[in-house]
Order: structure tokens, then sequence, then C-alpha cells
């Protein structure tokens, strides 16, 4: 295996300071600091000014608005704005993957951190054990009940992604693409399911390529992981060895699949005019998997 490519939406330089989110005092003092900035968001998308997030200061927050602690940058306090109305936060809308496209990998995983906060907090306001309203604790990574007295953590969704590749007679290795209902005309990717409770990795990929493609893994090799803000899931990206290629779709999730070669991957990844398919954006993690996989 050729070495592993870094993903889009990783390697924020932020400290998350987890001294300082358990600290009343620290935390007071963050808040207090002059040099506090707080992320500009229109919703939840960021705003980009020259390739870089746009930030303001903290004691410009809006009236009602409530800061979350992001960590520390340069020694810097950082934080997000939870609105006081939540009503336009959508977790799941795309309409910031424009603007990641513009941002250099370090800021894009920084936003990408807030923005799933931010989201978690808009989406978890009352307590899923008794319905009590729930306020923010540990400078926003934690809610607690007022009611029940429980406490209440970020969440984030355990996702595979995963390529399945073929070694033929020849000795010619190819990996599954497919298209999901919904992707925009002639994009393949890596198939891709939530897991389960009671479920490992491995588990988890073998029955989503079973269920969405017909194919029995062999072997399942971990090769990298990404957080994807859309609204929180943990991306986990694996190769996996399939001795027979025949293929069964479950066309409800992915209308088409084909096996592609080394070239057919180089040619999709460079855009070139008349490539097999379109690959996945820099941003998604399939792409790293191809790539990882091309060597
Ligand atoms: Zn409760």
């Amino acid at each position: 295996m050729t070495r592993t490519r870094t993903p889009a939406l990783t390697g924020a330089r932020i400290d998350r300071a987890d001294h300082v989110r358990g600290d009343a005092d620290r935390l007071a003092a963050a808040l207090g600091d002059r040099r506090a900035r707080l992320l500009l968001l229109d919703a939840l998308d960021p705003v980009v000014e020259d390739g870089l997030l746009g930030w303001t200061s903290l004691g410009l927050i809006d009236d009602g608005a409530e800061p979350l602690f992001l960590g520390l940058l340069d020694d810097i306090p950082h934080f997000a704005p939870l609105p006081a109305d939540v009503s336009r936060i959508d977790g799941r809308s795309r309409s910031a993957w424009a603007a990641l496209t513009l941002l250099a990998a370090d800021e894009a995983a920084l936003y990408a951190s807030a923005r799933s906060l931010v989201a978690w907090h808009a989406s978890y306001r009352f307590c899923a054990n008794c319905g009590s309203g729930t306020v923010i604790a540990k400078g926003g990574w934690q809610r607690d009940c007022d009611g029940c007295g429980a406490q209440h953590f970020p969440r984030t969704d355990p996702v595979v992604i995963m390529l399945a590749r073929h070694g033929d007679a020849n000795g010619v290795e190819r990996v599954l693409v497919g298209h999901g209902v919904g992707f925009p005309s002639g994009r393949m990717s890596a198939l891709a399911g939530f897991v389960e409770p009671g479920e490992s990795i491995e588990e988890a990929v073998r029955r989503e390529l079973f269920e969405e493609a017909g194919v029995v893994a062999e072997t399942v090799e971990y090769i990298a992981s990404q957080p994807w803000p859309f609204a929180s899931s943990l991306m986990i990206g694996c190769l996996a060895e399939v001795a027979d290629p025949t293929l069964t779709l479950d066309t409800k999730e992915v209308d088409a699949a084909i096996w592609v070669t080394r070239e057919e991957v180089a040619a999709a990844l460079a855009g070139e005019e008349g490539a097999r398919f379109l690959a996945p954006p820099p941003i998604a993690i399939a792409r790293t998997l191809l790539e990882t996989w091309l060597g």
C-alpha cells in the first residue's frame, strides 16, 4: 500500500484546550479576553475573505447569541456564535460547499468543526431523556438538562465509505465506483453507509457492500478518516477485497456501478475529456481513497 493522502477537512491548527472548557475561571478569562475572536457565520455558512475565514471581535456578538468555545489559536481564544434564533440553522444544507473550496485546508477543517458544533446545539435544545430544556456547559462541548440532570455531548455519526477492489485472472485490478441516487450526472464515487449500533467498521463495510452492490468482501483495510460537517459524520475510508465481481445493485441507493481500471481512475481524477466517469470533488474522502489506491 502506498502512502495515504490527507483527506480534506482535517488538519485544523486550533488547540481544543479541554483544560479551558472544563475550568469556569479559565473559561471566564477567555470570554473576557479583549483579543478573543468570533467566527463570522451567515446562517451556518462561512464568510470567506481572501481565502481565510472571516472573524470579528467577541464583543460584537449579537444580542441573545451564545459563544461556543472552539479553542486557542496562537494562544488567542476563538469562539463560534450560537444565534438566539436557530430557525435558519440547517446542518444538512450544502450551500457551504463552494465556500469550502476557497479555504486553505486548516481553515476548512476549523470551519467544519465549528459548523457541526453549532448545528448540534441548534437541534439538541431539549433533553432526549425527559424533554426539559437543556443549557450549554463546558464552553459548548456539553449540554446539561434542567429537569433530570442528564448530560448530552455533541454527536458524530460514523459512516463507512469503501472502495471494493477486485483482481482478475490476468492480475489487472479494478475498483468499484457507483452513481448514488441524487448524484450529478456522470459522478461516480465509493459506496458508503451509516455504521449501525452493534457493528464494527469491518462488519459495516461488508454489510453495505453486500446490500448496495451484492458483492462479498473478503478482507477490509482501513485507510483514513474524515469529519464531514453535513451535519456531523465521521467518514471512515476503507478498501475491501472482493473475489467475485458480479454486481446486484440496490437501485434505490445506487442506480449504476462500474469496475474501473487504474487508467480509468487516473483519467477521471485528471478531469480528462472522455473519462469514463466524473470523479468525486477534492473535498470528498472518496477522492482520497481513489488517489491512495492509484498510488
Ligand atoms: Zn432531562
